[in-house]
Parts: C-alpha cells; structure tokens; sequence
C-alpha cells in the first residue's frame, strides 16, 4: 500500500513525526509536509507563489517539505512523489484537537480533504489536547492506529467522505475505546482579545477561550471529554439537503409565477 502523510503543523513537528512511523508498519510510505506551521489555514491553496521543495528524511523514509499550506503538499505528493498512484492519505497527527465547527479552519482536515477530493481514502488524525501546558501523547495516537487503521481501510465509506478522528490525551498504558459521532459545536467567547503595544496603540490576538457547552450531547466533543477516540465521516457535500425542498417552495414558485 502506497501511504502519503501530511499535516498542517510542519514538517519538523514531533506528530508528523510518529504518523510517518506508525505508516510504515502498514505500506511504503512517502511525507509532504509544510516547511513552517501553518496551523488553522483552512483548505487554503497557493496560487501566487512558486512552490519551493526541499528533499528531507524522517525514519529513513524520503519526503519533501513544501513552501505551502497543507493543500499544496497533498497536490505536490499526489504528483511529484506518488506519479503512480497512491491508495491512502493520511494527516496529522496534529498538535491539538480538531472538534466541532474548528474543523473550518483546520489544516489537517483540509489535507485530508484534498485527498478525498482526488478519490483518495484519507483520515486526519488530531491529539484532544484539552490543556495546552499537557505534554502530548502523540504514541497513544500511534497506539490507536496501530490497533484500527486495517479495520478503517476496510469499511466501505460513502462516496466524497473522509475520517476526521481525535485521540484523547492520555499516556500509556490506556485501554482506547472509540466512539464514531457528528460533529458537534465549538464556541469560542472573547474570540479577538484587546492588547497594547509598549507604544499604548491597540492590537488584537485572535484565539479566545472555549465554551464548553455540556449540553451538546452524543458529539466529537463530548467523547473526547470523556475520554474516548472520536471517529466523525465528514462529506465533501455541503449541500444541506432539507433546505433544498424549502427553498424550491419559496424561490422555484416565485420564479415560475412572474
Ligand atoms: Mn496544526
């Protein structure tokens, strides 16, 4: 099996680091990874800058770092390191959870979506780090992948879907159990704080703290509060269907009887 790994927190990042490993284990394995991190970029894509290579080793397995965003490193490895063809994608491990609505702004996720976008398997893979000051245990992660990945490249996923997955942050030795969720909602309050600059002239920083919303229930959220694997199928189609028949009522007539 041929593997690419990427991730959103660069190519010198201790996640990407242990994914690369724990592929290895399950295929030839190939990285395309951001030369800096380039967390929270969303399915960004460069358009207007060259996209500079540079060859790099991590576990004997040869890579490239990428003057881009994870998007740009999934085309580059789809193109430049696997020409003949590549059967799994996989990005992360990222250096914090992507929950909820975060998965908007998230790199990782937007890897995996490249991939899926090019019909390619993918699964983006994010540590549940609650406490920023935690250390990261990035080999329970491992753990975990080395325990399910044959069984999630098993399943006969619909059509446009990809695995977005979060792993508690807990050390061994733990006994992972998984629960597969929706997404749930992540709601940030005192999202753009005020500072001043030792000139007394305001700037912002962005980040906020989050509300951790108990009653959202039965979600990604919830199950990584407790402790658990979250595994979330996220569609390509955004589409939100129910709207679909409401909207026809009200536009479709409305075009139709003028
Ligand atoms: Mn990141």
């Amino acid at each position: 099996m041929r593997i690419l790994v990427t991730n959103d927190d660069g190519v010198r990042s201790p996640g990407l680091e242990a994914l690369v490993e724990v592929a290895l284990e399950f295929g030839e394995v190939k990285f395309a990874a951001p030369d800096r991190e380039r967390s929270a970029c969303g399915h960004a894509m460069t358009l207007n800058d060259p996209l500079r290579t540079k060859d790099v080793i991590i576990h004997g397995v040869e890579g490239c770092e990428v003057s881009g965003v994870p998007v740009d490193c999934v085309n580059v490895g789809l193109t430049v390191l696997w020409p003949e063809g590549c059967d799994l994608v996989l990005s992360g491990i990222n250096n914090g959870p992507n929950l909820g609505f975060d998965i908007t702004y998230s790199g990782t996720v937007a890897g995996a979506m490249e991939a899926c976008i090019n019909k390619i398997p993918a699964l983006a893979f994010s540590m549940g780090v609650l406490n920023h000051k935690d250390p990261v245990h990035f080999e329970t992660a491992q753990q975990w992948i080395r325990e399910n990945l044959k069984y999630l490249l098993a399943l006969e996923l619909p059509p446009r879907t990809f695995l977005n997955i979060n792993i508690p942050n807990l050390p061994l030795p733990v006994e992972l159990q998984t629960r597969v969720v929706p997404m749930g909602q992540r709601v940030y309050e005192d999202r753009v704080e005020l500072r001043h600059d030792p000139w007394g002239r305001p700037y912002y920083w962005q980040g906020g703290n989050v509300i951790i919303d108990r009653s959202d229930t039965g979600t990604d959220l919830e199950a990584i509060r407790q402790g658990f694997v979250s595994v979330t199928p996220i569609t390509l189609d955004w589409t939100n269907h129910e709207a679909i028949p409401l909207l026809a009522n009200q536009l479709g007539s409305k075009q139709t009887s003028s």
